[in-house]
């Protein structure tokens, strides 16, 4: 049914690729003990609250939990195995074909069965006449800028610009912070942003990107909440690169210029706010069950508690095994974010990529995770 046409297995190809190692990093991030204690509260695991409905078997069911020999190398990296990671090329990809800089390395070009990603221009930040100023992190001064729907009690996201000209910022954050208050409407989170660009260093392998020292996220969060209350960091990156990543506890990251950028960043914020990941085929141990993929006797606490919420439960899926237990999922795959790199709708629940149980779940972590604020 997925394979008709051959857009559809592009599509598919970025579905599988896409976002692999969005949720890479699920410890050592440095977080106050008191966030942890909320985070682990909402992700602990208990019985479904309600009883099930009996499940449909989908056809393409996975082994989730055996790593497959060729699974990629972000899906190494998010398997704990070590594997080279490139620096990410930022700024303003060149009118014209460069004729001395640096071409891409063998092992930051896709493999032979992805959808090819990697411009042929590379850009580059060597100083040039035309060459815009960059805000380098230490020097930084963010001028956060909310639309004035600053809410005490919702999740407080800040959009931030790296790499981007001075001149072009503001237009292309508000560009990509208009499709995602569109996208999480319903949900407790309002968008502010950062006027001025900072510069980063950041790593990536396939779409896996970081941080290329542990320390700059500590450094951002530190000067945005001098002015601004900041739950999570939107990091959008001007790179010809395609990339998307969150560590689930304080930043997401997005290539910034990617015609789906809002739909990388719904993917990625949804991850800040308390959604696992549906679509990968692998998971490394501790990441199921999670609120996308569960078992009929355990699942995460934010998910136990938005089902009884619900008129009526939504449609079950038996989507493969988990190490000899059936993972099953709410809702067929295609149709949210989660578990699907571009949702096509119409849902049943309407144009949402967002199902009416993630809207729920995401509210309930904000409200555990603000509580006491
Ligand atoms: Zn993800």
């Amino acid at each position: 049914m997925l394979f008709k046409k051959p857009w559809v297995i592009l599509v598919w190809l970025l579905a599988i690729s896409l976002i692999i190692l969005d949720a890479v990093i699920l410890v050592g991030i440095s977080n106050s003990n008191k966030e942890v204690d909320r985070f682990d509260q909402a992700h602990s695991l208990v019985n479904p609250s309600v009883a099930l409905p009996a499940a449909t078997l989908v056809a393409q069911s996975y082994d989730y939990c055996t790593l497959k020999q060729d699974a990629g190398l972000a899906t190494d990296l998010q398997a704990g195995t070590p594997v080279p990671m490139q620096p990410v090329a930022l700024g303003p990809t060149p009118t014209a074909a460069p004729t001395e800089m640096a071409q891409p390395t063998e092992t930051s070009r896709p493999e032979a069965n992805e959808p090819v990603l990697v411009p042929t221009l590379v850009p580059t930040l060597a100083p040039t006449a035309t060459q815009p100023v960059y805000n380098e992190l230490e020097s930084w001064k963010p001028e956060v800028v909310d639309a004035g729907a600053l809410k005490k009690s919702n999740f407080h996201a800040v959009v931030v610009g790296v790499g981007y000209p001075e001149s072009e910022n503001e237009t292309k954050l508000l560009a990509i912070i208009s499709g995602l208050e569109n996208n999480f409407t319903g949900v407790n989170i309002d968008f502010a942003f950062v006027r001025n660009p900072v510069n980063l260093n950041l790593d990536h392998t396939e779409q896996a990107v970081n941080f290329s020292s542990n320390s700059d996220i500590d450094k951002i969060l530190a000067k945005i909440r001098k002015v601004h209350p900041v739950d999570g960091i939107v990091l959008a990156l001007d790179t010809p690169e395609f990339l998307g990543t969150s560590d689930t506890r304080q930043w997401a990251m997005l290539t910034g210029t990617d015609p789906n950028a809002v739909l990388i960043g719904s993917h990625e914020i949804g991850h800040l706010l308390g959604l696992g990941d549906g679509y990968e085929s692998y998971y490394p141990n501790g990441y199921l069950p999670n609120s996308e993929l569960f078992y009929s006797g355990s699942m995460p606490k934010i998910l136990s508690d938005s089902l009884p919420k619900l008129k009526t439960l939504p449609p079950l899926y038996e989507v493969g095994t988990c190490n000899g237990n059936n993972v099953y999922t709410f809702y067929e795959r295609s149709n949210n974010i989660m578990s699907d790199y571009n949702p096509q709708g119409p849902n049943p629940w309407g144009p949402s990529v967002f199902t009416p149980l993630q809207i729920l779940e995401m509210n309930d972590f904000i409200s555990i995770t603000k509580e006491g604020n």
